[in-house]
């Protein structure tokens, strides 16, 4: 049996057709027709006025964060349950991130202690800079709460929505908070471009910022001129043709995560010991990834023992992401916070959830981790 993927790319010969009409349209490079109509349609579904498409989605982060004006020495409050992704771009503008902790209820950025970080920063006369939150597993976190308080301290707020295109809050599409959000099109996200990603924003004087910064900073001029460094960060037009057919797809993509979720809730919601990722009220994530907990005083198993039954028959999971401030690169950095994040890790587990997963497949994963845990 083949192996079964957390979330591989899903793609279709329609992709495939796009993508064949973007070569022969001639436009083989980091701009073209399709990096336009794929900037306004992310900027449609993401409720912007303005999508900058790019390499990455990290690259997105990092321009954000210049934009923004955060640099050498200032701090940025980051939410601690994420990717390193997310405190990467912190340290490439030689800013130090503040890891905050996670709430029990969305397993996304606790607004308490969000709050906590930012009246200590301005007791010590170093007020935080910037705020990142992270969706986490394609769920929105409470905006209703962080938005307002990011306003009252006159902070930056950057969504980092790389899992969650196509999530909604509050009536709002995720990525639409904040001053800027990024997006992610990697091979195992949403939607794939392969690798790329994209900046949105509602300020145009940002979004020509950033794709000046992305575009090697060049200056007006006939000659090559730069008054200010660049980074190489656009997306291809070819791959931006990609990127507009599986935007098409979005709905259908979202829904098929969120059946897995449904399904692997049915399937062993009853198992005394495993609770799901709880949905924040007036959410709609895209459960990128269907993520659980396993209390291993109650079932008498691990997490880590799940996981390696599931490997013995080839079938990826994994554990939840590995909080930042646990990792030996960012071992110097503050926490503020109790060990939610630190417990989630050590319990979360994360099933295959590809939006190309069969009922098959997904039955089989269920049947074993059930067979793992009684
Ligand atoms: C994937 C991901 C990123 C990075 O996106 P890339 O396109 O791979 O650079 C950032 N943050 C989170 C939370 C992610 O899951």
């Amino acid at each position: 049996m083949a192996r079964l993927y957390l979330s591989p790319p899903d793609v279709s010969d329609a992709d495939r057709a796009a993508l064949v009409r973007a070569f022969d349209g001639g436009w083989i490079a980091p701009l073209g027709p399709e990096v336009d109509a794929f900037e306004t349609e992310l900027a449609a579904a993401t409720g912007r006025v303005e999508a900058v498409a790019l390499s990455s989605g990290t690259a997105a982060l990092h321009l954000a964060l210049i934009i923004a004006g955060v640099g050498q020495g200032d701090r940025v409050a980051v939410q601690d349950l994420t990717f390193a992704a997310t405190a990467n771009a912190v340290r490439y503008v030689g800013a130090e991130p503040v890891f905050v902790d996670s709430e029990p209820s969305s397993w996304n950025m606790d607004p308490d202690l969000l709050a906590e970080a930012l009246a200590d920063g301005e007791r010590q006369g170093r007020p935080l800079r910037a705020v990142i939150t992270v969706d986490l597993y394609g769920q929105a976190c409470d905006y209703r709460r962080i938005v307002p308080l990011c306003d009252a301290h006159g902070v930056t707020l950057i969504e980092d929505a790389a899992e969650a295109l196509g999530a909604g809050y509050a009536g709002r599409p995720a990525g639409s908070f904040g001053r800027f959000a990024a997006l992610s099109f990697n091979g195992n996200k949403i939607i794939t471009t392969s690798g790329g990603g994209a900046l949105v924003t509602d300020d145009p004087g940002a979004a020509s910022r950033a794709r000046f910064l992305a575009t090697q900073a060049r200056d007006p001029a006939p000659h090559y001129q730069h008054s200010e460094i660049g980074y190489n960060y656009r997306l291809s037009n070819l791959l931006a043709s990609l990127g507009r057919s599986q935007l098409g797809d979005l709905e259908r993509r979202v829904e098929r995560r969120r059946s897995h979720r449904a399904f692997y809730g049915e399937a062993l919601g009853d198992l005394a010991g495993v609770e799901f990722m709880p949905e924040i009220e007036g959410g709609y994530s895209t459960f990128w990834l269907t993520a659980l907990t396993i209390d291993p005083e109650v079932t008498g198993v691990s997490r880590e023992e799940v996981r390696i039954h599931l490997e013995s028959l080839d079938i990826e999971a994994r554990p939840v992401w590995k909080p930042m401030h646990l990792q030996p690169v960012f071992a110097d950095c503050v926490f503020v916070g109790s060990g939610v994040s630190a417990r989630l890790f050590e319990r979360g587990l994360c099933l295959p959830s590809g939006s190309n997963l069969t009922d098959a497949d997904r039955e089989r994963v269920a049947a074993e981790v059930r067979r793992a845990l009684t």
